[in-house]
């Protein structure tokens, strides 16, 4: 059996908890490996590598760490089929989606190629007579990533590229459902020149998770998950005296108005709420319908589905995978099973048709939800696409301002007073007017409001550099020895 380890220290260090977790191939439902989960003792070993790798690593010179992590995008670079198939193997997505993640990822590497102008303080001369003033920003120390499943390499790319090249050291902690890659993204990051011991994967559970928020050598954690777990993270993290910031679970709303392009709102729908199975925190998950355009937005979206291949994601051709998990896959279909008892329209039905092996659900379409249902209150995190029906544009933002999730939202209309109107109302983090899926570039920030994150802070772009140093004032004098007097009063600029 394939054993799946950690990265500590420049090189591969075997568990040896005696704890491990299986690895499935989600498509065919066989287990491809085991993965060794971190005992308190192993991530305290990464931890003191990341501690004892951390003073040289600070004091490396801007241009050293920009050229480490231009090095790592042209490995990444070179390397996106092979960090694709990897992924497809554990998590179960379509090679081309996986692509598409790797690339995403890079993105975030190449931000942080700019890191010499990124990381830039402020001057003021002569703040008061012969004073100047100035601000650096600082690395933080030993800093760790917790991340989900669904996006294996490029949440950690997200944390990790700028984590490093402010100047910390990283321990990241991946989802034990598909670990491998980031063992592979160790390998390409020691290649790249970074020093041992700034990067270190430790594979585990709630155990190494634990043990993170406690440790007293981690200063900061960036999580990434379901809301549940982020909120915990988030208050036992500052709790323990830590920075923290934990995004959480969603529940993305398209509000489709009536004068919309009702077809350009279909392919979009489909493409957001299935893709990737719908195991996106950007997924659309309920269409809001304006009255005028349901009937024949519901009947394009149906037709659509018809047309979407589902099968292995290395096969050619198809365009959705499987579920992560059987249990992922079981309680999908439970939502399914409910949504007529509570009143719903099963419109297309994933329980049917599926391939035998594997976790697979087809996409299923949903009509005439309500607000209540537990299929629309809930995170499915699945290819389950829910229609509610609405009067216009009121009702449409009062029902995504009602909800508890804020992560993304879209308005498809063709008036932009109404998209203007709706950006200025939506109590959302990330909105797109005509854009299904609006995932920041690199050089802005993700992430949600309420729900969906638990901290100030967003991830990646400027708030990924802000979160992972702190900011230090100088005031200086180089006092002309001619003019020195004791002075007791507070010190005053005119
Ligand atoms: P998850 O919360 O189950 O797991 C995330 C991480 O937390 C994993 O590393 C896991 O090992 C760890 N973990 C799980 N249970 C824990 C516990 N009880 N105590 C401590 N640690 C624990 O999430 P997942 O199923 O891997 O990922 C899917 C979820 O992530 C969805 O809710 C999705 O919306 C969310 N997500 C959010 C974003 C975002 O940017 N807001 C992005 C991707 C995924």
């Amino acid at each position: 059996m394939n054993r799946i380890n950690h990265w500590i220290d420049g090189k591969v260090v075997e568990s040896t908890s005696g704890n491990t977790s299986p690895v499935y191939d989600p498509a065919t439902g066989e287990q491809t490996a085991e993965v060794g989960l971190a005992s308190r003792a192993e991530v305290d070993a990464a931890v003191a590598a990341a501690k004892a790798a951390f003073p040289a690593w600070r004091a490396t010179s801007l241009s050293r760490r920009a050229e480490v992590m231009f090095r790592m995008r042209e490995l990444v670079d070179a390397n996106r089929k092979e960090i694709a198939s990897m992924l497809t193997a554990e998590h179960g997505k379509v090679l081309s989606d996986s692509m598409g993640e790797v690339a995403r990822g890079l993105e975030n590497i190449e931000y942080a190629c700019g890191i010499p102008q990124l990381i830039k303080g402020d001057y003021s001369e002569q703040a008061a007579s012969g004073v100047d003033v100035y601000s650096i920003r600082q690395p933080l120390g030993v800093v760790a990533g917790i991340t989900p499943f669904n996006f294996p390499a490029m949440v950690p790319m997200w944390m990790f590229a700028n984590a490093l090249a402010c100047g910390n050291t990283f321990v990241l902690k991946p989802s034990e459902k598909d670990p491998s890659v980031n063992m592979f993204v160790a390998e390409l990051l020691a290649q790249a020149g970074l020093p041992a011991g700034c990067f270190n994967v430790v594979q585990g559970d709630k155990v190494a998770v634990d043990r993170i928020l406690e440790h007293e050598d981690i200063t900061a954690v960036s999580f990434v998950g379901s809301t549940p777990i982020a909120k915990y993270i988030y208050e036992t993290g500052t709790g323990n005296g830590k920075r923290v910031q934990a995004l959480g679970g969603a529940k993305n709303h398209m509000l489709v108005l009536n004068d919309a392009d009702v077809g350009m709102a279909a392919d979009a729908a489909v493409g957001a709420a299935y893709g990737s199975a719908g195991e996106r925190c950007m997924a659309i998950s309920v269409v809001l319908a304006a009255d005028g355009i349901a009937d024949e937005l519901v009947a394009e979206i149906s037709e659509r589905i018809g047309d979407i291949k589902v099968g292995p994601g290395n096969e050619p051709g198809n365009d959705m995978g499987p579920l992560i998990t059987a249990e992922s896959r079981d309680r999908v279909r439970g939502y399914i099973d409910r949504a007529p008892e509570e009143g719903a329209t099963i419109v297309v039905d994933g329980r049917e048709g599926v391939p035998s092996d594997g976790y697979f659900v087809n996409p299923t379409l949903l009509d005439n939800v309500g607000t209540g249902m537990s299929c629309y209150t809930d995170e499915i995190f699945g290819p389950v696409l829910s229609v509610v029906r609405v009067s216009g544009y009121q009702q449409g933002i009062d029902v995504i301002n009602a909800n508890p999730y804020a992560n993304g939202t879209a308005i498809f209309t063709r008036d932009g007073g109404a998209a203007r109107q709706f950006q200025f109302d939506v109590q959302v983090g990330m909105v797109g007017v005509n854009v299904p899926v609006p995932v920041p570039v690199s050089y802005y920030s993700f992430g949600g409001w309420k729900a969906s994150l638990f901290g100030d802070t967003h991830m990646y772009g400027p708030e990924g550099i802000n979160f992972y140093t702190q900011g230090k004032v100088v005031t200086s004098r180089w006092p002309d020895p001619s003019t020195s007097t004791v002075d007791l009063g507070f010190p005053e600029t005119r």
